[in-house]
């Protein structure tokens, strides 16, 4: 025990972050690292495996503000960031699991405590923890939770639980970040209509088609006129597209919050409502017990025999 603590001790500082299906080069993830958490104070980067980084900052202060950002973006992949803890090992059914922050918004602060709040969040997946200002109340406009969910989960809008009189709630739900799946490419991070190879193709498509419409059109001026109009349409809104996908990414990466929630892109899309009802008028002892098991030991050391 003694022997590992020191170890330990060291790492408690430190996140892992987990590069949804890139493996880009330590040098370049060193870089990006120090780029987006400089102003916070990056003190060392490694790589652990394919796609995994261990950061360290100087102290937990640092860290935790590192994990109230949530997800970042690299290249249009998503930075998985989980607290570094002494027996976490990204195995690949962990990998299927990722935290993500959740806002509850509305007027139940009521129900913005931490009993009532981990059973609310129990429904949309496991509760890690609350932010600062919601556990100090000093934002009283919605909570927001940390929650672990599977990869491919079913991102619902909202909850439902019973409240103290029996009277059921609807509790609106709002993902920061939500993993997004590119149909074409089957990566996360992108829609189709962002992805570099379904552009790609369909620039090439376009072209095949160009060239098609020119020999057919020879010797006839009109018909060439009208189809050279369509395709610069055509270029034109492929080339918006790329802008707009540039242009989001360029928000969201390296930023906090505010900026990927202003986009608004990875809120509530294909979101479904699940009839869940909680009671949380009745249950209370048994949510101790929950509480108690659900949550992390303050000395991770003491977790280990
Ligand atoms: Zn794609």
């Amino acid at each position: 025990m003694e022997d590992i603590k020191e170890e330990i001790n060291y790492w408690e500082s430190a996140v892992e972050c987990y590069i949804l299906g890139s493996n880009p080069p330590q040098a370049v993830m060193d870089g990006y690292f120090r780029r987006i958490w400089g102003k916070i104070g990056v003190d060392k980067v490694a790589q652990t495996s394919k796609g995994v980084f261990i950061v360290r900052f100087h102290n937990i202060v640092d860290r935790n503000k590192v994990i109230e950002e949530g997800v970042q973006m690299f290249d249009k992949k998503p930075v998985i960031i989980r607290a570094w803890t002494p027996d976490m090992e990204f195995t690949k059914t962990q990998m299927e699991k990722i935290p993500v922050w959740v806002r509850l918004p509305g007027p139940e602060i009521k129900y913005w405590g931490k009993i009532a709040l981990t059973k609310i969040a129990r429904m949309i997946g496991k509760p890690l923890k609350a932010d600062n200002a919601t556990t100090h109340r000093e934002r009283l406009t919605y909570a927001r939770v940390l929650v672990e969910v599977e990869l491919n989960n079913k991102y619902q809008n909202s909850v439902m639980f019973e409240n103290e009189h029996g009277r059921i709630i609807e509790q609106e739900v709002v993902y920061e970040w939500k993993p997004v799946l590119c149909e074409k490419c089957d990566n996360y991070g992108h829609e189709m209509k962002e992805c570099r190879k379904w552009i790609k193709e369909e620039k090439e498509k376009q072209k095949a088609h160009e060239v098609t419409n020119n020999e057919q059109g020879k010797g006839n001026i009109q018909n060439k006129g009208i189809d050279n109009g369509k395709q610069k349409v055509a270029e034109a809104n492929l080339a918006k597209d790329t802008g707009l996908e540039n242009k989001q990414n360029k928000q969201i990466e390296g930023k906090g919050y505010q900026a990927k929630y202003k986009t608004g892109k990875y809120i509530a899309k294909g979101a479904t409502m699940q009839n869940t009802t909680l009671k949380l008028g009745n249950t209370f002892s048994s949510l101790m017990e929950q509480q108690t098991t659900g949550t992390r030991p303050k000395e991770p050391s003491s977790s280990i025999p």
